[in-house]
């Protein structure tokens, strides 16, 4: 039997949404995709809505508020289809940033869940509120319809406390929560559970580095389909250079930023998160536009990609180190599915530890899941495209079982 899943993932300015249809054994279709930008802003944005078997629908208006954005992606499925009554949905999954300690799993969402999901606000700011606007919305449009928040901080709610307690005192730690986290972990779980697939071996017998490098990113060791430990902390700005994140800085940089550039709390937030990363090192977050850079001999963009790499080779050492084995390096999201530059690059030097990607294989323009290790390699190097859309479906329909 398959069952029908939307799956909306809502922004403070965009949201974007899957119907996958899915059968018994999780695996699923593509009913429709598709995303509304530019909600709440004064000019107008674009809902493009793209059904699997028929043509796509586009509109561009003035989305005022989440609330006429919703309206707006319902009137899509009714002129462009599939029709939302005869997919019959069982379930709606929201995709929501940070579950704080609270929540371990994906949990199906009623009044006093949503109330206490309004209460972690203050651990993600940017992120929660919108998630919860999208939940309200949606509760609205579709009354009769069992919904279920997904985390991306669940997955790591097993790591250890010596890998998520901060040395800091116990008053942060205590009143203010002050923890790792950990985030992607919808990404981290479905990777690490291909990965063991691909290997043939179960779940709870694999130990794998999964480095999801997207516009975020972060690395999870998982161990035995648990995650033991992870590069994002409190924030999803710990870790890894990314895009337009710095990742990992001496916890002393923004006091003493205050001190000597005058800049406030907010605005070296702002910056460490918006306008550092490889935007920082090399004026842009795609790493398309440094690699091309760094061709033409733009030393800044070499740079930026070596300072990137560099990162993600300490972390798969340290990582060696917290699993002791290990049965595969994953790479996987834009970065990790396309760039073969990084995956030589950042793997550079680990042939003692078993790890040495073939240059063959890795430069092959293959796609889907693929070993770019030689065979037979101690410790496997694969690629396998994430899926965080099928997995919060997966984890939607599981949490109403
Ligand atoms: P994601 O967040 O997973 O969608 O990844 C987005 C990022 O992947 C983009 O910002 C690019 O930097 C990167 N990316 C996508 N395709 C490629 C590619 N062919 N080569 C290098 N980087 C890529």
């Amino acid at each position: 039997m398959t069952q029908a899943v939307l799956v909306l993932n809502v922004g403070s300015s965009s949201i974007k949404y899957q119907l996958l249809a899915l059968d018994d054994a999780g695996e699923g279709d593509r009913l429709a995709t598709g995303s509304v930008d530019r909600i709440g802003e004064k000019g107008p944005g674009t809902l493009r809505h793209r059904p699997a078997d028929a043509s796509a629908w586009e509109r561009t208006e003035v989305f005022a508020s989440h609330e006429q954005a919703l309206d707006s992606v319902l009137e899509a499925f009714r002129s462009a289809g599939p029709g939302l009554d005869a997919a019959e949905l069982t379930a709606i999954g929201h995709r929501v940033v940070h579950g704080g300690s609270r929540f371990t799993e994906a949990t199906v969402l009623d009044d006093d869940v949503v109330g206490t999901l309004r209460e972690l606000n203050p651990l993600a700011p940017l992120h929660n509120p919108p998630n919860i606007t999208g939940i309200e919305v949606a509760r609205k449009a579709f009354p009769g319809v069992p919904q279920v928040a997904v985390f991306d901080t669940a997955f790591h709610q097993s790591l250890p406390p010596s890998a998520y307690t901060y040395a800091v005192p116990r008053e942060w730690r205590e009143r203010y929560s002050v923890r790792r986290y950990g985030f992607h972990g919808t990404s981290h779980a479905y990777v690490s559970r291909r990965a063991a697939a691909f290997l043939g071996q179960t779940v709870e017998e694999t130990n794998v580095i999964v480095l999801h490098l997207g516009n975020g990113a972060s690395v999870c060791a998982v161990e035995g389909g648990r995650s033991v430990e992870t590069s994002m902390g409190l924030t999803p700005l710990e870790g890894l250079v990314m895009g337009t994140r710095s990742g990992d800085l001496d916890p002393a940089v923004p006091a003493y930023l205050q001190r000597v550039a005058g800049l406030d709390a907010e605005a070296v937030d702002r910056e460490l998160n918006r306008s550092s990363g490889l935007l920082g090192l090399a004026g842009s977050n795609d790493l398309r536009d440094v690699q091309k850079a760094a061709e033409a001999g733009d030393p800044d963009a070499r740079l930026a990609h070596e300072v990137y790499c560099h990162r993600i080779r300490k972390y798969i050492g340290a990582y060696y180190a917290v699993l002791g084995r290990v049965d595969a390096v994953v790479f996987t999201a834009g970065v990790g599915e396309n760039d073969e530059r990084t995956r030589v690059l950042s793997t550079q030097g680990l042939e003692r530890l078993g790890i040495r990607v073939d240059p063959v294989r890795n430069a092959a323009a293959e796609r889907g899941e693929r070993a770019v290790s030689a065979p037979g390699a101690q410790v496997p190097v694969l690629v396998i495209p994430t899926d965080e859309e099928i997995e919060i479906a997966r984890q939607t329909l599981a949490a109403l079982a």
